[in-house]
């Protein structure tokens, strides 16, 4: 996105305080902040990633002396060591702010009862949608996440309005509503959803189930936590914080800048963090720049919602499969369910793209046709042709967790 001399100044800034920490000492050696002038420079500066977060445990990212830290925060690391992200003063004021705009976006006011499911702790979120609630002048209903009678109760007798929530237990809370004939009693209006990547059904479900408008927040614990960018009435894209951070969309195979508009993968550099200052972190969350203006005549440059991540896709012959386009081109082929599996081979020296997926129709002749539309809407999605292959019902394997979409078997 457009980089100001201002945003240049702020960059620079950034560096020199990210240097006088034990992972950018290392990282950035030998990089001196005064020589990054133009754009072309910062291009050339390392990107951070995850990864190398990781190896900064416990402490090798903090920035300030440890007496200046006020609070920690960690992701959620579901393999290895955790990510230990340390905050000032002023980084928890600021994540505050940032929050307390999102809200506004959103239409949320003083007078809003914000119901807080997400959960509270080393986790981000829950304390962040509190915090901005707090700062907007909202009530804040702490609840955190689970049971979920309390929740209805609260929801009915407190007289909740806003209810902030993860795409599945927003779901799960209103089929309950449905299931207990309560929804007269219900007051919400709006609901504040976790970044995940949730299909139109879904959204559309929870929207009508609960009668509210459904706004998409963004954002990751490495950088403050959710509250980083929301969309507003006007449209689905969201808006980000470009005050407090600096985005680029890049290939994430070449590590370039995509053409303007295109998808790829989001990489967040921070303006004003003073705990944890991050310089091209790697999100590896896919989406693209929504060029032009939005109707509600803000400034803020806006992303299309987060569709995938760069981390599950792959590339066969010169084309990137991501399994979001296929969910999508599989959802327009009528007959087809949403049950799927891609099979990537190397035989005889090619590469070899195999798609199962499941349909009800029993004829081998429908199920021949089919597989043609398949293939050929294939091609027009993702740029290849497939080999596509229909099994009934319940064929393919099921896990409980994510299921996996591809297996790439050539290595
Ligand atoms: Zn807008």
């Amino acid at each position: 996105m457009d980089m100001t001399k201002e945003t240049l100044a702020e960059i620079r800034k950034n560096i020199r305080r990210a240097k006088k920490s034990e992972f950018y000492k290392k990282h950035f050696a030998g990089i001196d902040p005064e020589d990054v002038k133009a754009e072309a420079d910062f291009l050339k500066l390392p990107f951070t990633d995850k990864e190398d977060l990781r190896n900064a445990y416990p402490l090798g990212l903090c920035a300030v002396p440890e007496e200046r830290i006020v609070r920690i925060h960690s992701s959620s690391g579901t393999t290895g060591t955790p990510v230990i992200i340390p905050y000032t003063r002023k980084d928890v004021l600021d994540w505050a702010k940032m929050f307390k705009r999102c809200y506004e976006f959103a239409g949320v006011t003083a007078k809003d009862k914000i119901q807080i499911t997400p959960g509270y702790g080393l986790w981000t979120a829950g304390i962040g949608f509190q915090l901005g609630a707090e700062l907007l002048g909202a009530m804040a209903l702490p609840l955190g996440p689970g049971n979920t009678d309390k929740q209805i109760k609260m929801m009915i007798d407190m007289g909740t309005t806003v209810l902030t929530a993860t795409s599945s237990y927003a779901l799960l809370l209103a089929e309950e509503i449905a299931k207990r004939g309560v929804k007269d009693k219900i007051r919400l209006k709006k609901g504040v959803i976790g970044s995940e990547r949730w299909g139109k059904k879904m959204r559309k479900r929870i929207a009508d189930e609960l009668g509210v408008e459904l706004y998409d927040i963004y954002g990751l614990t490495e950088v403050y936590g959710p509250g980083i960018g929301i969309n507003c009435m006007h449209d689905a894209a969201m808006h980000m914080w470009t005050d407090y951070m600096y985005y680029e969309i890049i290939d994430p195979a070449t590590g370039e800048p995509v053409k303007e508009g295109e998808r790829g993968e989001l990489v967040i550099t921070t303006l004003q963090k003073e705990g944890a200052p991050l310089i091209r972190y790697r999100t590896h969350d896919l989406t693209r720049e929504v060029l032009g203006k939005c109707a509600c005549g803000q400034d803020y440059p806006r992303i299309a919602a987060i569709d995938g991540r760069s981390d599950d896709m792959v590339k066969v012959k010169g084309t990137i499969i991501f399994p979001s386009r296929v969910d999508e081109l599989l959802s327009g082929v009528d007959g087809v369910s949403s049950e799927y599996q891609i099979m990537i081979d190397h035989v005889n020296g090619k590469d070899v793209v195999t798609v199962f997926f499941e349909t009800a129709r029993k004829s081998d002749g429908e199920r021949r046709d089919l597989e043609k539309t398949v293939e050929r809407e294939f091609k027009v999605s993702v740029g290849m042709t497939p080999k596509a292959k229909a099994v009934g019902m319940g064929e393919l394997p099921r896990s409980e967790k994510k299921t996996p979409r591809i297996f790439d078997n050539r290595y």
